[in-house]
């Protein structure tokens, strides 16, 4: 297995009290090293460009390569910043990504900008803002060779990464906070794709505070046997630590056990597996969790240091009924 990292990833910068800045690396990293896990530095690829534009059009490409070269910072929108370092840092996520899955091993890319919420030409569906991401790392893997299926365990949607992957038959699997709760306000379980793409999007919307045992339910009852039918020939996780419970952007109540649990289902298919660094806020939740990643990667997993957490008998209710309705629609297309 591989850890990629570069200092190049903190050179995306975005401004005083920003709740997704440079420091959260060193907390990834921190966990890490603790893992006793070494880091492979990002090799700059002549095909990352031309990559690129399987999922970005050239006029977003080119829009943020000239806010880069403004020389200061600048804000793209209410969320998201571009610095003079932000597209040496998010190209070369894109590298890492793709030198990962050239690799055929399992991997961890602690980069930075995040970019599931970047859709093809900048800011995706009815999302109000890019929500902190540039260039869509997830959506390039996807389309970089056959077979590559994406989950998304971020807790927000990732809206850029369904709307560049919707008409096309990649597999995407979201779990994320009920977007009648969060940004992006999208994700919901009739969202199935388009054209050719119909039956590969696959949205699971859960309840505000659902507990490590509801989510192991929707990895057993939809992730998994829908995987299990695509049959990826790799996997790319969209990654965030944002859905435990201490995190301060969002409301649910996963603990690192549950992350721990869908970590290992994932990794049950044999296939490599590439996590992608997207949110997470809680500094110790990143440490923690990046160490329990990349001990799981490197076989030498064991439990987290926190108690498995259990939804309330409401949020269990409703986390059933979502349940069926995404069965409901879904086993149109798979076995469920
Ligand atoms: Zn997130």
């Amino acid at each position: 297995m591989k850890v990629y990292y570069g200092d190049v990833f903190k050179g995306h910068e975005t401004g005083p009290g920003h709740p997704e800045n440079p420091g959260r690396l060193d907390y990834a990293l921190a966990g890490v090293r603790e893992a006793g896990v070494p880091l492979s530095a990002p090799r700059a690829r002549d095909d990352v460009a031309q990559r690129l534009e399987t999922a970005h059009g050239r006029d977003y490409i080119r829009y943020v390569e000239d806010l880069c070269s403004l020389g200061n910072l600048t804000e793209l929108d209410g969320d998201t910043w571009v610095s003079p370092g932000t597209c040496a840092a998010a190209l070369a996520a894109v590298s890492a990504m793709l030198d990962a899955l050239d690799s055929k091993e399992h991997a961890y890319i602690l980069a930075r900008p995040p970019g599931h919420h970047a859709g093809r030409s900048g800011r995706a569906l009815t999302a109000p803002t890019q929500g902190f991401c540039i260039f869509n790392t997830a959506a390039v893997g996807a389309l970089y060779g056959e077979g590559v299926a994406v989950v998304d365990i971020d807790v927000h949607h990732g809206n850029g990464t369904q709307e560049i992957l919707y008409d096309r038959d990649v597999l995407y699997i979201s779990t994320h906070q009920d977007p009648l709760t969060l940004y992006p306000g999208t994700g919901f379980p009739d969202e199935v794709g388009r054209g050719r793409g119909e039956g590969y999007n696959v949205n699971v919307p859960m309840p505000p505070g659902l507990g490590d045992d509801g989510f192991k339910e929707i990895f057993d009852d939809v992730v998994m046997p829908i995987l299990r039918q695509y049959g990826p020939r790799a996997l790319v996780v969209s990654l965030g630590w944002d859905a435990h419970k201490e995190d301060p952007l969002a409301d649910m109540g996963l603990t690192l056990n549950g992350y721990r649990y869908a970590i290992k289902s994932l990794l049950s298919l044999n296939v490599p597996a590439v996590f992608l660094l997207e949110g997470g806020y809680n500094y110790s939740v990143i440490r923690e969790g990046s160490k329990m990643l990349a001990m799981e990667l490197a076989g030498l997993g064991r439990a987290p240091p926190e108690e498995p957490s259990a939804s309330d008998h409401s949020v269990w209710g409703r986390m059933s009924r979502v349940l069926a309705e995404v069965r409901s629609i879904q086993s149109k297309y798979w076995r469920l």
